[in-house]
Order: C-alpha cells, then sequence, then structure tokens
C-alpha cells in the first residue's frame, strides 16, 4: 500500500529564476540529494520531496511529504532559502494552498527547570513543556528561540508565502539549533545539553550558562533526522554531536551494531552512554588543541570505513569544513550510497 503524501503546489514569479535554481541546487546539496535534469530540479530530504521547475519567469514547485508536518516545515525552509537568494529582486511566491497566517504549528514555549554542569564544559539544561510529547517524533533536533534579556517574548508567525514572520528590532529573537537530549513525557521535561565552547558573543551556550528556573524559550521543532533505519552503524562526531549520538544509540533496537568515535577535548568529558545495541565505543582527545582543527572525526570515519560493507550507515555531526571533507570523500572516494549517509555541518569555526 502506497503511504500517504501531502503535497502542495507553488509558483514562485523571480527576476532571475534560473539563477536562484543553481543557487538552490548549491545550497541544498549540504541537506539532500540532489537532482537535476536541465530546467527540472528535484531535491529528496529524508521528510519530503520538492520538484523544481524553470519556466519562463516562474520556478514551478511541486512538493510531496509524508506527513503535514513534514510539508510545513519543507515549505517554509524552501520560502526562506527563495526569498534569501532573491536578495534585493521582486520575488512573488504563492501556494495553492496558503498556509494560514498563524502561530506556528511547531512552536512551543520551553520553561527552564533546573541547569547544571555534567562534565566541566557540557551544560544540562532541563525545561518544562506543556506538549512535550509534541517533540518525541519527527527529528532529534529543534530550533531554540532565544527572547531578549527583559522582554515578553514575541513569537514569530508562518506568513502567507510559507515564511516564517519573525520579530525584528528590540523584539528579535536569537536562533540556534540543539538536540532534544532526553525526553521525560511522564514529567513533561526535556533536557538539552549545550556545550560550553570557548569563543566570543555565543548566544546559545551563554543561554544555558545563566539558565534560571522560570526563563522562557521557545523551541521550534522536532526536524532535522532522526535514529537511521540500519542494522551496523558508524556514528562519529564531536561533543556538540554527543546528545544525538547519546540519543540514537539509547533509541536504536537491541542487536544494531555501533561503532562510535567521539571527540571530547580530554577524558574528564567523557559521559557514560546508555544503549540496547552492541557498541564498540572509542573517545578521542584533543587534549587542549581548538576544536575542529584536529580532523579526528573525519578520519575515525576513514579508518572504520577500511573494514565496513556498503550497507554501514555512515553518521556524522562536526565542524563545517571537516563536515565538507567527510561528505566529499564518502561521495568520490569512496562511492559510499547516499541513502546511507547523513553527514551534518554541527558549528562553524
Ligand atoms: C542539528 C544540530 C544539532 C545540534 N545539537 C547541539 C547540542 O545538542 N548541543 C550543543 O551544544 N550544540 C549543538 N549543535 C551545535 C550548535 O548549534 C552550535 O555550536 C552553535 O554555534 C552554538 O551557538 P552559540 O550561540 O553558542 O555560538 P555562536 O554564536 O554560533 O558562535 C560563537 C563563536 O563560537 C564558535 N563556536 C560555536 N560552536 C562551537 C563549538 N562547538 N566549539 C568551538 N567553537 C564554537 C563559533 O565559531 C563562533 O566563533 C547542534 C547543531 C546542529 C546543526
Amino acid at each position: 500500500m502506497m503511504a500517504e503524501r501531502f503535497t502542495a503546489s507553488g509558483v514562485a514569479i523571480a527576476v532571475d529564476p534560473g539563477k536562484m535554481l543553481d543557487e538552490l541546487c548549491a545550497h541544498f546539496v549540504e541537506h539532500s540529494t540532489v537532482n537535476r535534469d536541465g530546467d527540472l530540479v528535484t531535491l529528496e530530504m529524508t521528510i519530503g520531496k520538492a520538484d523544481i521547475r524553470h519556466e519562463g519567469r516562474a520556478l514551478a514547485i511541486e512538493l510531496s511529504c509524508r506527513s503535514a508536518r513534514a510539508l510545513q516545515n519543507v515549505r517554509s525552509v524552501l520560502a526562506e532559502h527563495l526569498f534569501e537568494f532573491a536578495g534585493e529582486d521582486r520575488l512573488e511566491l504563492t501556494w495553492s494552498d496558503a498556509p494560514k497566517a498563524d502561530r506556528l504549528p511547531d512552536l512551543r514555549e520551553i520553561r527552564v527547570v533546573s541547569a547544571r554542569n555534567i562534565s566541566p564544559h557540557m551544560r544540562r539544561v532541563t525545561v518544562a513543556c506543556d506538549d512535550a510529547r509534541h517533540f518525541a517524533h519527527g527529528g532529534l533536533h529543534f530550533r531554540l528561540l532565544i527572547p531578549p534579556k527583559g522582554r515578553v517574548p514575541v513569537w514569530p508567525k508562518l506568513r502567507a508565502d510559507g515564511r516564517i514572520e519573525w520579530a525584528k528590532g528590540e523584539d528579535a529573537l536569537t536562533v540556534r539549533i540543539y538536540t532534544f537530549r532526553n525526553i521525560n513525557l511522564e514529567r513533561g521535561e526535556i533536557d538539552i545539553d549545550f556545550v560550553l565552547h570557548e569563543g566570543e558573543n555565543m548566544p546559545g551556550a551563554e543561554w544555558a550558562v545563566n539558565a534560571r528556573p522560570g526563563d522562557i524559550a521557545g523551541a521550534l521543532g522536532p526536524g532535522g533526522g532522526g535514529v537511521p533505519d540500519a542494522t551496523s552503524m558508524i556514528l562519529a562526531g564531536d561533543e556538540t554531536a554527543l546528545p544525538a549520538i547519546s540519543r540514537m544509540a539509547a533509541e536504536i533496537p537491541a542487536g544494531t551494531r555501533l561503532r562510535i568515535f567521539l571527540e571530547v577535548d580530554s577524558p574528564s568529558e567523557e559521559l557514560p552512554l546508555v544503549s540496547a545495541g552492541i557498541v564498540d565505543l572509542t573517545w578521542m582527545h584533543r587534549n587542549g588543541a581548538p576544536a575542529g582543527t584536529l580532523g579526528l572525526v573525519e578520519g575515525a570515519i576513514r579508518n572504520a570505513l577500511a573494514d565496513a560493507d556498503g550497507d554501514t550507515f555512515v553518521w556524522a555531526g562536526c565542524e563545517r569544513s571537516e563536515a565538507k571533507r567527510i561528505r566529499d570523500f564518502l561521495k568520490t572516494e569512496r562511492g559510499h550510497d547516499r541513502h546511507r549517509m547523513s553527514i551534518g555541518a554541527y558549528w562553524e569555526r
């Protein structure tokens, strides 16, 4: 039986649709499988598919997704990128079944319950959410919306063109991506693990450092991929991917073979990992070298693949340039099946 599909058609009238199509291909290659056949581009994402055809002054868009939520997400991501690529040029984007300008269906308010360091550079913030169940399925990640200090949050709304309308000026929110580390449905509480990384002006890490019971933020999600469906996996990443890898390890079916490679600064940053799988875990230490400079995640994947078969699912989350090298290696040198890999740029140096 065919799974139910949720579809929408859109038309984008643009000044230079051909150039926008080129930019879409260049950008989405990091997030999806991009197929181009002349004027037709197909973006295949885990949650759905977008066909985009260049026709005269327009891009004709057909979306097809597995759920209403996925459709809403794909539409808003695409709409946001189309407007970004149009820049100052005029762009008119309309949808067959225009979204109602309203509250975002995937947005929930979260309230800090407690915060504590679980290792020297990892801080766990536990938040309460009236509808924690909403985040339990459909992806491991979310956008954390941090309101400006001392102001009542003005949450984003959905626009008829599919974009998200964000508050501006004094009410502008800061947005960063994080992982739901644990979701406790009974208590209606969620743990989020924040890396206290080096740097200046880092609103995400600072929000965690300063989190006090009662602080309010927004969570927009879930999204960004879930637990891969495979019997054998290589999971590799630095500390920003530790929450995602820990959650995947905790959720995979018993018997799944996992080779896990985790890069942290030192043994004091190692955290216990629980899994029903058959786990072979290697910790890798930077010993004071700056994060994202040693290529440890890339090296681990190259080594591990030397004696792995083509069915092995390869998952990685790390610094952007290292993620790109891993992706290039898997695609070009190794010829790894693109449906059996997920390589994420988790942060950028
Ligand atoms: C799908 C996904 C899931 C993620 N899940 C988590 C998670 O659960 N926990 C988590 O902590 N992070 C997670 N991240 C990474 C997080 O979004 C980034 O580290 C983000 O940049 C943090 O924002 P910030 O405001 O603290 O710093 P930013 O304002 O983004 O950056 C400030 C400065 O800090 C540097 N910087 C940022 N991150 C790091 C780092 N990790 N190490 C060293 N320097 C850094 C930047 O280069 C910049 O110079 C995830 C990212 C993605 C894409």
